[in-house]
């Protein structure tokens, strides 16, 4: 307690009933939030009577190391994880009551967006029209926020989920697979189902506490709100300036009406920052100063003044990322600053390239905490999906995943003659029935038994997860083609996705044995019992993108801004603070999105101790365009006088340069960041209300500079591409078959990928 000033101390021993930290960043709300759960267990409340939720698996996993830090033996039993882990918990708990089979199986977003794809097919819907990642988090919209379902407006994104729904929700039942949503959704409605369930569990939390509220969907908040109805008892800490998720279903009125909710709610207020310079913290407030409808917040440091933030103007990405890294040196980064106590964010995934190049000139250790998560990884799939076989050997998505992975002339086509009419996917009984039957014959025969005799092997092999990961890599030939791919493929390119793919498989050997390790230590499960795959698998699917972010590494961190919410460090730098990135093209049509944009650059600048640097790029080439963009800074910093920001470099809007082919009569707002958006195809201000006549996203997966995938010609890269509609043309060129004129809509073309097959490129 003595680590915590008046306000902190009075919050941390509030009475029992409903309590809300509401304040600014950096003011000690997660610090409260664990001394509670201290000082609760140091009353005497059982472990096991308390939940408390973060907002990452990572926030958990610190947490729960705190605690264990602190009390050893005491906090065995403590529940403490994401609304995600937590549901998925109790799902598998009362899988009964929620109509599941114990083991099923919790599909990655890669995996959802492989049956969004597949439904979207068979509908023959356009994926290029519906990107299928908004279709999908559209979809989940809909489990998660369901008191706001609504008519859908006609070709909007949301039709288009809503006309999907029913086959994508026939698949996941078909293979025993809830996604993300359903962890939330589930749980509600087995809740209201069986209210006897509900009643054990919230006799058994006698007290629950939420960090980061502000980013609650209207699912969490009511799954808070029947969780603590038997004591009362919710401890919510957050900042309605931080809420950035909104795009995802987020509602910032379940902190703002958390008084409201909850009856007799007391609400306390931290106003000191420990975590900024004088500096970095006035500008922050000057910032939201220029937001729409919020709460007034006081907040004060006692540090000094310190270094001045600077804004500097650079001509394009890549001086840009110079620049920025040259400041963060010059200001201690590297030397007294380790690196690993750095950070620069940007708004996109596509913008970490430039520095990464800075960063490999300088010679600078850094990682990239990318929005390709790592389950999303190919050979992590695949291993997952040998893994998932060992358990349940009727899995047919995952059996029909490895089945030809390495290569068993198992291709499509033969499987055709295994699978049974209907069925969405091929199950190990499938292939053994064909090969009784005589349906297969030769070498696809041989290998497809050895196969199932090798399953088999595993499945009686005792071991936790690691030596089982190891084991199915050694005996599947896994591992031998994987290499063989590194050693002998001709591209280079594949070769290079082989060497990925090598360290992904140790990394994820690696990630099994830290596992077992802790759950044997905290929760007294034994890593060769079965339950200890399935919480594995489990555990990796709820992976997030700030789950990469390695705190140990001493490397320069490079990530979304989106990423960065709860972090620190010491020196900051964040690049692309210009119109279209932030504030995203499209979000300045909308106020709540833009006041959306302003608070994700507030979280950005609250995140630096010490030194804060922002940027633009006076002209912003998109991938794999020759031509540029200009542009000019963010609305959020116009104004700001040199007390508050110190520019460097021309600042003045650049002239617009137009590309060839571009009219530049029409409006300047969201064309010109056509590419830009492109890129951000996954980004949240895609509501579809009134589209344009080409909404920008809808060049898709198939912009200039994408590489895909045909089903004859193989890899190759999109060079250019006219016309719209269904007269859209691409040239490709690929990689074997060279240059190749298409028209889209009837050419078997598909995004090809990083890794071995899969990866993903989202803005968040
Ligand atoms: P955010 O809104 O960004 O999540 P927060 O309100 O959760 O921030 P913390 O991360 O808990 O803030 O604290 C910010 C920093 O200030 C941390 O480094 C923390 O250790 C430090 N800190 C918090 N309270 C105190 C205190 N009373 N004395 C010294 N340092 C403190
Ligand atoms: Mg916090």
């Amino acid at each position: 307690m003595e680590n915590l000033n008046p306000q902190q101390k009075e919050a941390v021993l509030a009475p029992p009933g409903a309590n809300l930290v509401l304040a600014g960043a950096g003011s000690g709300k997660t610090r409260v939030l664990v001394h509670r759960v201290l000082r609760l267990l140091a009353e005497g409340l059982a472990p096991n009577r308390i939940l408390a939720i973060t907002f990452t698996n990572k926030a958990a996993g610190e947490m729960r190391e705190r605690l264990f830090a602190s009390l050893e033996e005491g906090a065995r039993g403590i529940w403490v994880g994401t609304f995600h882990a937590v549901c998925a918990r109790i799902l598998r708990a009362e899988a009964e009551a929620a109509g599941l089979s114990p083991g099923f199986t919790i599909f990655s977003r890669g995996e959802c967006l492989t049956l969004v794809k597949r439904c979207m097919a068979a509908a023959n819907i356009s994926e290029e029209r519906y990107p299928p990642r908004s279709v999908l988090d559209q979809v989940g919209r809909r489990k998660t926020s369901p008191a706001e379902d609504s008519e859908p407006a006609p070709f909007s994104v949301d039709a288009t989920a809503l006309k999907i729904t029913p086959a994508y929700e026939r698949a996941l039942r078909d293979v025993g697979a809830v996604d993300f949503d359903d962890l939330l959704a589930r749980p509600l409605q087995m809740f209201r189902r069986h209210p006897e369930v509900l009643r054990k569990y919230q006799e058994r939390f006698e007290e629950i506490l939420v960090d980061e509220y502000q980013d609650t969907n209207p699912a969490q908040d009511e799954l808070v709100a029947l969780l603590s109805r038997a004591h009362g008892r919710v401890f919510a800490v957050g900042d309605d300036d931080q809420g950035i998720y909104g795009w995802r279903g987020a509602r910032v009125e379940n902190i703002l009406g958390f008084e409201r909710r909850f009856a007799g709610a007391r609400v306390f207020r931290l106003e000191e920052n420990y975590r900024s310079s004088g500096a970095i913290l006035g500008l922050a407030s000057r910032i939201m100063g220029g937001a729409g409808a919020r709460l007034e917040k006081r907040l004060f440091t006692r540090k000094a003044a310190g270094e001045a933030v600077c804004y500097l103007a650079a001509a394009n990405a890549e001086e840009e990322a110079e620049a920025v890294i040259k400041r963060l040196i010059e200001s201690g980064a590297g030397g007294e600053i380790p690196w690993g106590e750095a950070a620069v964010f940007y708004r996109i995934n596509t913008q970490s390239r430039a520095l990464e190049e800075a960063a490999r000139r300088r010679g600078i250790p850094y990682q990239v905490v990318k929005g390709q998560r790592f389950f999303d990884r190919a050979e992590v799939q695949d291993l997952a999906a040998y893994l998932r076989l060992l358990i349940r050997p009727d899995d047919g998505a995952a059996f029909s995943r490895v089945v030809n992975r390495p290569p068993r002339g198992l291709g499509p086509e033969r499987l055709k003659a295994i699978a049974r009419e209907d069925a969405s996917g091929v199950t190990t009984a499938d292939a053994e029935a064909a090969l009784n039957e005589g349906r297969l014959r030769g070498n696809a025969a041989e290998n497809l038994r050895l196969l199932l005799d090798t399953l088999k092997a595993l499945t009686s092999f005792r071991a936790g997860p690691a030596r089982l990961i190891e084991a199915i890599l050694d005996r599947t030939g896994y591992r031998a083609w994987v290499e063989g791919a590194m050693r002998g493929s001709a591209s280079v390119e594949r070769r290079r996705a082989a060497a990925r793919a090598i360290e992904g498989a140790q990394e994820f050997v690696a990630a099994a044995r830290a596992f077992e390790e802790r759950i044997q230590e905290e929760e007294g499960v034994s890593p060769e019992s079965d339950e200890a795959k399935t919480l594995f698998l489990e555990e990796l699917a709820l992976m997030g993108e700030a789950d990469e972010l390695s705190g140990e590494s001493g490397a320069l961190s490079l990530m979304t801004l989106h990423a960065a919410k709860g972090l620190e460090f010491a020196a900051v730098g964040v690049v692309g603070v210009q119109e279209g990135l932030v504030p995203l093209g499209r979000s300045k049509d909308d106020p709540a999105s833009l006041d959306e944009e302003r608070r994700l650059l507030y979280v950005g600048v609250t995140r630096a101790k010490k030194f804060l640097c922002l940027s633009w790029a006076r002209e912003r080439r998109p991938d794999g365009k020759k031509e540029s963009w200009a542009t000019r800074p963010s609305r959020f910093l116009e104004g700001l006088g040199p007390e508050l920001i110190k520019k460097v470099g021309d600042h003045a809007p650049a002239q617009r340069r137009a590309p060839r082919g571009f009219d530049s009569r029409r409006d300047a707002g969201d064309s010109r960041y056509a590419d830009i958006l492109a890129e951000a195809k996954a980004a949240p201000h895609q509501k579809e209300k009134s589209a344009p006549a080409i909404p920008p996203a809808a060049l898709g997966p198939f912009a200039p500079g994408a590489r895909v995938k045909h089903k004859k010609f193989g890899l190759g890269v999109i060079r250019s591409r006219e016309g719209t509609g269904d007269r859209t043309t691409v040239s490709v060129e690929f990689e074997k078959a060279g240059p190749r004129k298409l028209v889209l809509k009837y050419a078997p073309l598909s995004p090809a990928d990083e890794g071995v097959d899969g990866g993903e490129n989202r803005a968040v």
